[in-house]
């Protein structure tokens, strides 16, 4: 299929079910039909982007520039933990409480184990199994190829094609380890990190880096052990003040530099916000949940739409999304133009030697990047 007819199928079919939706409910018929022809469409779509054929990214690049008007109106989730912390068992109930709320749900995951073994543990659609089957969800593995880089770009795209065909809640799954946790929170408007009730014991066991990136913390399985998650519960909101206050303003953060003024962190005494103030670091709240006994959804999603209000009043909702398109932007010419520069033979022929060079310590890592880059201006400092 060609972008012009995705597009419309995307487009038209994601209109009419919703108007079906809200104008007559009665033709609940018709409306399964067309939205399962906006999923149907939704996914060949997101096949062609995940393609590498260059005529499939030509057609790519034409639909979602063709759909970009129509793109932007989602609330983008970002869950992430440890596997068996409840990320599967949680957003499948979300969802279904989002869904009976009228909205629509698209599940994206980027898997960083599926790029390296080809397999996948995330997205798969066995692990939601009501949510699946109901029409108002899509969910959508990891794609299974390329660098997390690539696949962090195929789900910036997949993103704008869900929003385009309609769902109005996408939620960007990823698993507690490596790199991939920061690349989920530069692509969503709001970084959820899921922890167990005994996380609060062993706090060295928490990476820093990633409580820096939460925009929020839930602790989940709070039914095994209530005590222990009021105790976690305390002991990461201490932690999260203390790295508020003595860390480094982080890569998250950074989007948040010159707005102190935010209502929806704004809960702490007058210390605390005068370090606020100096430090530009937003405090995330942490919150308690039993995904298997569905206790804390209601809260955390009233947690969520406040944090949205709040966000859109002072301007850093936009400013987040601003700064995530440059970002992404500037990362693809960036990998693009490292690609083509390996390639252009006066740095091919040379790079043998220079890797061997630096990786034996006869040549400086320095040095040797000005050799290589000398060589690509054509001779030209
Ligand atoms: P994921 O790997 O992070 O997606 O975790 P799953 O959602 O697959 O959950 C792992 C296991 O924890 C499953 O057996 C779930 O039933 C269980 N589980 C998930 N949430 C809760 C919870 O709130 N309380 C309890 N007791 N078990 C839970």
């Amino acid at each position: 299929m060609k972008a012009q007819e995705l597009a419309q199928a995307l487009l038209g079919s994601g209109r009419r079910a919703s108007a079906t939706q809200t104008t007559d409910p009665g033709t609940s018929n018709q409306t399964q039909n067309w939205e399962a022809l906006n999923r149907r469409a939704l996914a060949k779509s997101i096949t062609l982007l995940e393609s590498t054929l260059p005529s499939d990214r030509a057609e790519a690049d034409a639909l979602i520039s063709m759909l970009l008007p129509h793109t932007g109106q989602s609330l983008r989730l970002g869950i992430s933990g440890v596997p068996g912390v409840g990320k599967s068992t949680f957003i499948e109930v979300l969802g279904l409480y989002l869904i009976n709320k009228g909205h629509k749900l698209a599940v994206l995951a980027v898997d960083p184990s599926s790029t390296v073994s080809g397999g996948s543990i995330l997205g798969d659609k066995t692990r939601m199994e009501r949510l699946s089957v109901n029409p108002s969800a899509f969910i959508r593995p990891s794609p299974s190829r390329g660098t997390l880089g690539g696949v962090a770009e195929k789900t910036r795209e997949a993103i704008l094609l869900c929003e385009a065909a309609g769902y109005d809640i996408v939620i960007v799954e990823t698993v507690g380890v490596g790199q991939s946790e920061t690349t989920v929170s530069l692509m969503t408007d709001l970084f959820v990190l899921m922890q167990l009730p005994n996380a609060g014991d062993d706090l060295q066991a928490i990476k820093k880096g990633v409580m820096e990136l939460a925009d929020l913390v839930l602790i989940n399985k709070a039914d095994l052990d209530p005590n222990a998650a009021t105790r976690a519960q305390a002991q990461i909101t201490s932690a999260m003040r203390l790295y508020g206050f003595h860390g480094n303003p982080s890569k998250s953060t950074q989007l948040d530099q010159g707005h102190d003024q935010d209502a929806f962190h704004g809960h702490g005494h007058e210390h605390e916000q005068s370090h606020k103030a100096q430090s530009s670091t937003p405090l995330p709240k942490v919150l308690q949940l039993s995904a298997l006994q569905e206790k804390g959804i209601e809260n955390f999603w009233q947690t969520v739409s406040a944090y949205k209000v709040s966000r859109e009043k002072s301007g850093l909702w936009s400013e987040r999304r601003r700064s995530q398109a440059l970002a992404g932007m500037w990362e693809r010419v960036d990998s693009e133009l490292k690609r083509s520069f390996k390639e252009y033979p006066p740095v091919r022929s040379m790079l043998p030697n220079v890797l061997a060079g630096v990786g034996n310590g006869s040549l400086a890592p320095t040095v040797a990047a000005r050799q290589l880059l000398f060589a690509y201006k054509g001779g030209h400092a």
